[in-house]
């Protein structure tokens, strides 16, 4: 079962990566109660002491953890608590030198630095300094040491990180990040995904959840605490549509066994018509026709649903089908008046084509010669007969 706590120790991310959606998180945030900015290190110590030791502590969250000047000490905290899973994604920023040699004792898995880019997407300020403090993350072979960028990474930080570089696709959260600034050549997943009212789980394993003799029951969770208590599903909720409980009302048992993920699971496990975040999210798996054994789903169940999608599938087919001949016999009408209009236009050229045939125009050409030249004799014959004829008779001479 996995378990995890996610703390977000600061709101309002001064680092503002284009990929990242910012305002629509601290929007939400707002609009909370009490929507205080900083986490309190007393409430943080509070809340602690009902998360069970084989639990995850991640600090991350929709803002850079070390902007919170007591961040350190709560990671440090956690460490002494006897916490074996602590996880870290930081920029580096408002991390002294000292900080990391502080941190370096720590045995992290991971400790994740995200590093900026050359094409401006992640907004981290870029200096000596910050190139030092790289420096010295891998000098101290940090436990569980790596770096994350998107886009093109900077040479600098090419040669001081090395094999420790590695990218990732960049999530939408559930549509919540603006596609329109990401540079096309950057891999990016897209929210295609709509399983409404489809059996789902989690590949992430935000949420997981089991079925037993038809009773759904939460199996893993990791929610993440806001300054305020408030806990979210999971990374992916920057909208806060998920709100599952708050640490300041509830102990972190009350919300893994409360009301508000049980009826996420029921969901997941199609058992009521909600609408949650889950079904529109890159990170959800449609299982409704797999044909394996799922704990309390007998096998004709499992292919009852398979049969019923091939047969939505089929008919969406049909109509598909349909509507292409609809649309072939409107292109065929089309077809047709375009011929009738090409046959209207092209008939004169054809009767001229045919009137200038080389064995028409050389025919013709033949009859006129010969109509010239029987003319021609006509008039030679013509002209000598009236040549005879009109040669004047001098009356004188003849009767001389
Ligand atoms: S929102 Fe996505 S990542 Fe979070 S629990 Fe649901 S499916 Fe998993």
């Amino acid at each position: 079962m996995v378990k995890m706590l996610e703390v977000m120790t600061h709101v309002g991310c001064p680092a503002k990566c284009v990929y990242c959606a910012q305002d629509t998180f601290c929007k939400s945030y707002e609009a909370r109660p009490d929507p205080k900015k900083m986490l309190d290190y007393d409430d943080y110590v509070r809340w602690l002491e009902d998360v069970p030791k084989d639990a995850f502590i991640t600090f991350a969250g929709f803002s850079e953890p070390f902007i919170n000047p007591r961040a350190v000490d709560m990671v440090c905290y956690a460490h002494e608590r006897g916490y074996k899973q602590i996880q870290v994604y930081t920029t580096l920023m408002n991390l002294s030198k000292e900080d990391i040699i502080r941190l370096s004792e720590i045995p992290f898995n991971p400790f994740v630095i995200h590093v900026p880019d050359t094409q401006g997407l992640t907004k981290i300020p870029f200096n000596d300094a910050y190139l030092e403090k790289v420096r010295l993350c891998v000098d101290l072979n940090l436990s569980g040491f790596s770096a994350t960028h998107y886009g093109y990474v900077r040479p600098e930080l090419e040669d001081i990180l090395g094999d420790n570089l590695k990218t990732y696709k960049l999530l939408s959260r559930v549509g919540t990040v603006d596609k329109s600034k990401i540079p096309p050549n950057i891999p990016f997943a897209e929210v295609e995904n709509d399983f409404t009212g489809k059996k789902i789980k989690c590949k992430y394993q935000r949420l997981t959840w089991r079925e037993e003799n038809g009773k759904v029951e939460v199996s893993g969770a990791t929610p993440m605490v806001l300054p305020n208590g408030d806990l979210v599903l999971c990374c992916m909720d920057m909208a806060m549509k998920q709100i599952v409980g708050n640490l300041n009302e509830q102990t972190y048992s009350e919300v893994l066994a409360g009301t508000k993920l049980q009826r996420i699971a029921e969901t997941m496990a199609m058992k009521n018509d909600d609408r949650i975040i889950c079904h529109k999210c890159e990170e959800a798996e449609d299982i409704s026709h797999e044909c394996e054994e799922v704990e309390g789903i007998t096998e004709i169940t499992l292919l009852q649903n398979k049969w019923k999608a091939q047969q939505e599938q089929l008919v969406q087919q049909g109509m598909r089908i349909e509507q292409l001949a609809g649309e072939l016999s409107a292109s065929i009408e089309e077809l047709k008046k375009l011929a009738k209009h090409l046959h209207a236009v092209l008939s004169p050229f054809r009767t001229i084509h045919k009137w200038f045939s080389p064995k028409k125009v050389e025919k013709r050409i033949r009859r006129l010669r010969d109509k010239i030249l029987k003319k021609k004799k006509s008039a030679t014959i013509t002209f000598e007969e009236s040549e005879k004829k009109d040669v004047p008779v001098d009356r004188n001479d003849k009767a001389a």
